[in-house]
């Protein structure tokens, strides 16, 4: 295991990135908010705005950005934060769904608007989510995912389908046989994006501490340690490190991983044929994401090591040599001719759920509520969340209050080692799925692989 370099989102943000007080004696606020990313800092951001009276704080077990948010692959996309079959068969149904799709069309331009209306600096490009198919089973995989994306409410000028030669004038991947292709998706610097929030909230007047963990919630009032923080409402903001708070069987922490390649000159763009701001994927089962960065790199995540016994965080977990060359492999594989260096390798965790959903909800009778278990589609997910968080709060009788995510409520996690069993072997099987379909030049996915996805939930 190699140590974990600073994210590259960690660099080139000084100017933004700031110590704040932990909390020292016992207070009291109108809402504490528990955890300082995404999810919780937009929290704060539209209940300050919405209620401005409000005394708001927000705590922090390390510092502002530290989890995922401050980690991600920038990515600020339309990809609805879960499994749609699985909202689609909740209460809500079809229209649920339907709306919860255009609701993450919107929090992409949402969170586009805010950063310009505040004048934050994110380096953000609209250009689009371009995801790639190696192979025949991975086309066969994108029409049914267009086809799903068209039932969901997207419209076909929002998504295409790409041939090979379309794929080739956005990015040049070799090998690809075609894509796919929505609009709705911004390349962000993830951590330009979470310490400028925090600033935002915290001129409106939130009080940000870090450092200050929070052990124990109940009605009315929150601990970290020995000390109290009487609130009247508590909002639980903290994703893959929820397990303590809302049970280790409620939503475990998947680690996933990520390289920033050295700063490429023009040439190599040039073979690369990426010249705009697309964030693309691929089918693979083990699939990646990328995005070119704002200052000439490539930034590319995978899931690695995924998953630790016990749902237990390791933060020492840096990346490890083999995933990070399986992403530089893969780069070469896509991009052959340039060669690619590892610059920066981190890796973070993000929160699933046993069906892959995510969660809304807001109890009015303890006043505690919790968003959590985005799957890795939290960049937008965590602002729309958001806002729902506080319209439930703040007893408003908006269209979110009645997405599916409300109350969703999904299964539980097996219990160990059953847990720990069954997210390996989903992976060593997705792994292997991916080797077949490429060897066997499959037309359709495998076996291999429809088994793995009805293991870990992910095909009803
Ligand atoms: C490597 C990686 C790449 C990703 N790429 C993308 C992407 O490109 N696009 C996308 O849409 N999504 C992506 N995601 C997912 C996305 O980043 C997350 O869904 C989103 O950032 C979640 O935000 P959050 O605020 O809910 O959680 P987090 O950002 O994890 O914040 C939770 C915070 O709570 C704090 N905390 C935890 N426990 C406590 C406690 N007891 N007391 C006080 N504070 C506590 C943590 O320290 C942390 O700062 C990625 C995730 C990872 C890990």
């Amino acid at each position: 295991m190699t140590a974990q370099t600073p994210s590259l989102w960690d660099t080139g943000v000084e100017q933004w990135t700031k110590v704040r007080p932990a909390l020292g004696s016992d207070i009291s606020c109108d809402v504490l908010v528990v955890g300082a990313g995404y999810t919780g800092l937009w929290t704060a951001y539209y209940l300050s705005e919405l209620a401005p009276h409000l005394d708001i704080v927000v705590a922090e077990a390390e510092r502002v950005g530290y989890g995922a948010s401050g980690r991600n692959g920038g990515w600020l996309s339309y990809l609805v934060p879960g499994n749609r079959q699985v909202y689609e068969k909740g209460p809500r149904g079809h229209e649920g769904l339907v709306r919860l799709q255009r609701q993450m069309v919107d929090a992409v331009d949402e969170v586009l608007d805010v950063a310009d209306r505040s004048g934050l600096a994110i380096d953000a490009r609209k250009g689009g989510n371009l995801v790639v198919a190696p192979n025949e089973a991975g086309m066969a995989r994108l029409r049914l995912r267009y086809a799903a994306d068209l039932r969901a409410g997207m419209a076909t000028d929002e998504v295409r389908m790409l041939t090979a030669a379309e794929v080739a004038e956005r990015v040049d991947v070799a090998g690809a046989v075609g894509g796919l292709y929505a609009e709705a998706c911004a390349r962000i610097h993830p951590g330009k994006l979470v310490r400028q929030l925090a600033d935002l909230v915290e001129s409106r007047g939130v009080r940000i501490f870090e450092r200050t963990r929070i052990t124990d919630v109940e009605e009315g009032v929150a601990r970290s340690h020995h000390l109290r923080v009487q609130a009247g409402s508590t909002l639980i903001c903290t994703e893959g490190f929820s397990g303590p708070l809302l049970g280790r069987r409620n939503v475990i922490p998947i680690r996933s991983t990520m390289i920033a390649t050295q700063q490429l000159g023009d040439a190599d763009w040039e073979r690369i044929g990426w010249q705009e701001a697309e964030c693309l994927s691929d089918t693979s089962h083990t699939f990646i994401y990328a995005q070119r960065t704002a200052d000439g790199r490539i930034a590319v995540g995978g899931r690695g090591k995924p998953y630790e016994f016990g749902s237990r965080i390791d933060e020492r977990q840096g990346c490890h040599p083999q995933v990070e060359q399986a992403l530089l492999d893969r780069l070469t594989q896509y991009f052959p001719g340039v060669r690619f260096r590892a610059d920066h390798a981190w890796s973070g965790v993000l929160g699933v759920s046993r069906d892959w959903c995510a969660s809304v909800r807001y109890d009015r009778a303890s006043s505690v509520g919790s968003s959590v278990g985005y799957a890795g589609h939290g960049v937008a997910a965590a602002n729309l969340a958001a806002r729902t968080l506080v319209d439930l709060v703040l007893g408003r009788d908006t269209e979110r209050v009645a997405l599916p995510l409300v109350d969703h409520r999904p299964p539980r996690w097996e219990p160990e080692p059953i847990r720990w069993v069954g997210v390996q072997t989903m992976y060593r099987l997705f792994r292997t799925a991916d080797a077949r379909e490429e060897k066997r030049g499959a037309t359709s996915t495998s076996l291999i692989a429809r088994a793995a996805g009805k293991l870990a939930g992910l095909s009803p």
